[in-house]
């Protein structure tokens, strides 16, 4: 990853190409900003130019040794921590235990949120942490002399997800650094990281990417319209990860939109019958589906309730294409005299979902429910 490669924010990497050329590089630096701003994209292409050993103006040169191994993220004076989740080898894991598996999941693409990154080492919802033995790891680490650049340089992945000891630990070696030692600490909830920590950083604050930039970005990626890619950018609100997944998953949402548009005509007619009709058919479907399409939902009522407040000309609402052409007619319907059952009727089913229970009755009583609240 080099700066080139990051589609956008010019400014924060103007701002941090003049601290190298001008040799101020703080020695600890956390990045925060929102999940989807690039801040670990960043981060790395930091790193490698930091550690370049021909770098330009503008970018690391891609060629020499040292930008080989960082493309491979092999780099022995790299160092990584992460949240890892618990194995059934060892009740305390490093990020170590799971760097193989890391390095390819941050080369396929920098720009992932934490749960995907569990879901890739483990299926289910184990916590991911920072636990207290990666402390030791860090000081071992640090202590090692560079091998070939300069600068030891640590990234540390969301260190709000450190373990209290691990953060006092760390600490105190940002407080007194080993010689040659970089940290970039990468943060999305900056406020749960310790105070004393932040403090002790620098602090480079990274704002979502523009409405332009990921514009551009997804009219690159999937070769797109025009028209496409800015309704798209416009909604995933300053995030590359919202608009990938809002564009790889247009089908299903357009699906989604069906059913409710289905539950909702039948709802206000009191056509019971199709009632009936509608709810087999979820039931049929698989349990992620089904979870899917009720979380959907959520977004659409809310999105709705926010029409119905008179949000439109505001940036609340994130709606686009179909979903906008059907609730500038259906938002009307939604109120605050409803919303907090529909929302409570529609959270139940999904417990109800996840729980196993019996898909045909669980949605034939949440339908019947949603014809009481439409009127
Ligand atoms: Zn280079």
């Amino acid at each position: 990853m080099n700066f080139s490669q990051i589609p956008g924010q010019k400014e924060t990497i103007d701002r941090l190409i003049r601290s190298v050329k001008e040799q101020r590089v703080s020695h600890a630096q956390l990045l925060s900003g929102p999940e989807g701003c690039g801040s670990l994209a960043l981060a790395l292409a930091y790193a490698r130019y930091v550690s370049c050993e021909n770098r330009s103006e503008t970018d690391s040169c891609g060629i020499c040794k040292s930008c080989v191994k960082y493309e491979k993220m092999i780099h022995p004076d790299l160092h990584f921590v992460f949240p890892v989740i618990k194995n059934k080898k060892e009740t305390e894991p490093v990020s170590d235990s799971y760097i193989e598996e890391w390095r390819e999941f941050v080369k396929r693409s920098p720009y992932f949120t934490l749960n995907s990154w569990l879901d890739s080492i483990e299926v289910g919802n184990a916590q991911g942490l920072i636990f207290a033995s990666e402390a030791g790891e860090i000081i071992k680490k640090l202590n090692l002399k560079s091998f070939e650049s300069d600068f030891k340089i640590m990234i540390i992945w969301l260190p709000e997800k450190m373990h209290l000891s691990t953060a006092n630990k760390l600490l105190k070696l940002i407080e007194e650094p080993p010689e040659k030692t970089l940290f970039l600490l990468v943060s999305e909830e900056p406020d749960k990281v310790i105070p004393t920590i932040i403090s002790r950083c620098q602090l480079i604050k990274i704002p979502g990417f523009s409405i332009r930039d990921i514009r551009d970005y997804l009219i690159r990626k999937y070769n797109c319209s025009d028209e496409k890619a800015q309704e798209i950018a416009r909604v995933a609100n300053g995030s590359i990860i919202r608009a990938a997944e809002l564009f790889e998953n247009e089908d299903s949402s357009l699906q989604n939109l069906e059913k409710f548009k289905k539950l909702m005509r039948f709802a206000w007619k009191r056509d019971i019958i199709s009632v009936i009709s509608w709810s087999e058919e979820i039931a049929g479907t698989g349990r992620e589906a089904q979870k899917n399409f009720i979380s959907y939902t959520l977004r659409i009522l809310r999105e709705n309730l926010m029409l119905s407040l008179g949000q439109l000309k505001n940036d609340l609402v994130f709606l686009a294409g179909e979903e906008a052409a059907f609730s500038k007619n259906f938002h009307p319907f939604i109120n605050q005299e409803n919303i907090y059952q529909l929302a409570d009727e529609f959270n139940i089913a999904y417990s109800h979902v996840e729980a196993n229970g019996n898909a045909k009755i669980i949605f034939l009583d949440l339908a019947l429910k949603v014809t009481k609240l439409i009127r």
